[in-house]
């Protein structure tokens, strides 16, 4: 009895509370003096990006995006920061190259996906997309730095690509606008979600474009694939949950750092780890996997990225080598904050005045 009445009386922190709270211990120490200004970006406004959607016919789009003051980063911060030799030969030599293949130096990214932004310090709102006379909509509105793990995948034409945990569909939208892909494998776990993405698809797609038959989706668990579609892909995306740290900090519902969710996030790495290894899995020998989260923690990112590519090796077989992106960084830097000295992969970090992320992306190549 005096067990249940100290429980029916034990305070009960919001969650947001509890997410901040776990923020400050762990980040204060991963990132140091860069931490209270990031903790003060996660908790203002964040910045959307509006990913243009060439599918649709709807007229103006971009131009009339263009006139509110709004600028695709991707073709201009691709033009303005060429990757100079010089920089990468630089790049080569300060890291430890043991895990690094220089040829992986070499710029190449995902084309023709376009995402306009309002420039740095500038907080405007988008306008709720339009339709053209199918219903198809113009833009999608996300966050700009989740395009970068497509950008990075580096789809190429006639690719086959897997989208391991897609929904509710941002990046499965991104991977078509490359119209580089011969066939997509899109699934996610909860069967709710994968009817949000395929709503999402109906919204973004001509019919006709549906009824082809290039894009399969199913809601299965990722880390069957591995197996069940062994080198079946020239390109994975494992973008895995996560402590989603923008929304835990801000949201109370589905916060992952509710007491009653305290087992399944603390079983957070191994299921990332699991779902990368399986995507390593599925990669064909030559071709690429980006792991990418949306959270700032050391052990959701790099840690799970070394856990996979040592068990890769152990338990598979199989050699997998990170590709750098600091050239990436370095050419998307006019537009997002990234953080300095990662072991491996690059991280998008909020800032005031270009206030999108956390996002966390890391480039692997299956060798063999
Ligand atoms: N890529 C999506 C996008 O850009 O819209 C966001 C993906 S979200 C970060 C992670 C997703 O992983 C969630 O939709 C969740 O349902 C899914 N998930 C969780 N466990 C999974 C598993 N074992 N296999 C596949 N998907 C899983």
């Amino acid at each position: 009895r005096v067990k249940t009445k100290w429980a029916a009386t034990r305070p009960t922190f919001p969650a947001t509370e509890l997410a901040l709270h776990n923020f400050d211990t762990s980040y204060s120490i991963q990132l140091r003096d860069l931490w209270p200004s990031i903790r003060v970006a996660m908790l203002s406004e964040q910045k959307y990006g509006a990913l243009i959607n060439s599918f649709s016919s709807a007229p103006n789009v971009i131009t009339e995006l263009e006139a509110q003051g709004c600028k695709d980063f991707i073709s201009i911060d691709c033009t303005r920061n060429e990757v100079h030799q010089s920089s990468l030969d630089s790049m080569t030599s300060h890291r430890d190259s043991a895990e690094l293949d220089p040829a992986a130096l070499q710029p190449s990214m995902s084309p023709d996906i376009k995402c306009l932004v309002f420039p740095k310090g500038d907080i405007s709102r988008f306008n709720p997309a339009r339709p053209d006379s199918s219903g198809i909509l113009g833009y999608y509105l996300l966050d700009a730095a989740s395009v970068l793990p497509v950008l990075a995948l580096d789809v190429q034409p006639g690719h086959t690509v897997l989208d391991l945990c897609a929904a509710p569909g941002g990046k499965t939208l991104a991977l078509l606008q490359t119209h580089s892909v011969n066939h997509l494998w899109a699934n996610d776990l909860s069967g709710s979600r994968t009817m949000r993405l395929r709503r999402t698809l109906q919204s973004y797609l001509p019919k006709e474009f549906l009824e082809e038959n290039k894009i399969h989706i199913t809601s299965t668990d990722g880390r069957q694939l591995g197996m069940t579609e062994e080198k079946s892909f020239e390109r994975v995306l494992v973008d895995v949950p996560c402590t989603t740290d923008r929304h835990s900090a801000m949201v109370e519902e589905n916060n992952i750092f509710k007491r009653s969710r305290t087992k399944e996030r603390q079983k957070l790495p191994l299921l990332q780890t699991q779902l990368l290894l399986a995507g390593i899995q599925a990669t064909r020998g030559g071709g690429n996997i980006v792991y990418s989260t949306c959270s700032l923690s050391q052990l959701q990112n790099e840690c799970v990225v070394q856990q996979a590519i040592s068990l890769a090796q152990q338990e598979l077989g199989i050699t997998v080598q990170v590709q750098d992106l600091r050239w990436f960084a370095q050419c998307f830097s006019d537009t997002f904050h990234f953080a300095p000295q990662l072991s491996v992969g690059e991280l998008v970090l909020p800032h005031l005045c270009a206030n999108f992320g956390p996002i966390y992306m890391c480039k692997l190549q299956r060798m063999n």
